[in-house]
């Protein structure tokens, strides 16, 4: 029997055993999931046969197809180099990805959610980094060490205005990345030691 023989046979199990019924009934769920998807019988047909080998259906070719697959944002691609030391790079990652468990991300553990290092505001990533007065002074002289005139605001900014505004110097722009991912991870590093 074709594997798409198999596959179009499903039929809404009238057996008693339950644990039978149920898988049934989410086979026939899914065929009418992807027979929608695709549009029609045939179409799925097509793709089976693009998904098999001889001795059936290739199961990494059918995630490969249905796995999400998110565009890859530019500063992925920035943060992860030789010359920045990975414990940064995992830092700045985190950060970027909106991971870091900053206590306002904490706030379900009912604990205090004002900022370690200011106590004057809530302690989001935003704050944490730019607004509070101690990150604000660190970034001062960060920024004129370096020439950069533009005040920052979130990681994903900065990191897209040193992607956008490179200069013509590489070592330059190495020097910007390594303070960038350096500057938040002593930041990150400063708060947790003032919380532990
Ligand atoms: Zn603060």
């Amino acid at each position: 029997m074709e594997m798409w023989d198999v596959f179009f046979s499903f039929e809404v199990s009238t057996s008693r055993n339950p644990q039978q019924c149920l898988q049934v009934r989410a086979q026939v769920e899914i065929r009418s999931r992807i027979i929608t998807a695709f549009g029609s019988p045939e179409a799925v047909i097509e793709h089976m046969a693009e998904w098999s080998r001889s001795k059936g259906l290739d199961t990494s070719r059918v995630y490969e197809y249905f796995r999400p697959k998110r565009a890859k944002q530019p500063w992925q691609t920035v943060i992860w180099k030789a010359f920045i030391p990975p414990k940064y790079s995992f830092i700045l990652w985190l950060g970027l990805r909106g991971r870091l468990s900053t206590r306002e991300r904490l706030m379900f553990l009912q604990e205090d959610s004002s900022c370690s290092l200011c106590i004057n505001t809530q302690e989001t990533a935003k704050h944490l980094f730019f607004e509070c007065p101690f990150s604000n002074l660190v970034w001062t002289n960060i920024r004129q060490w370096l020439g950069i005139h533009r005040r920052m605001s979130t990681l994903l900014s900065a990191v897209k205005w040193l992607i956008k505004e490179k200069t013509r110097s590489s070592v330059q722009n190495k020097a910007r990345l390594i303070a960038l991912a350096c500057t938040v991870y002593s930041l990150w590093r400063h708060r947790n030691e003032v919380i532990f």
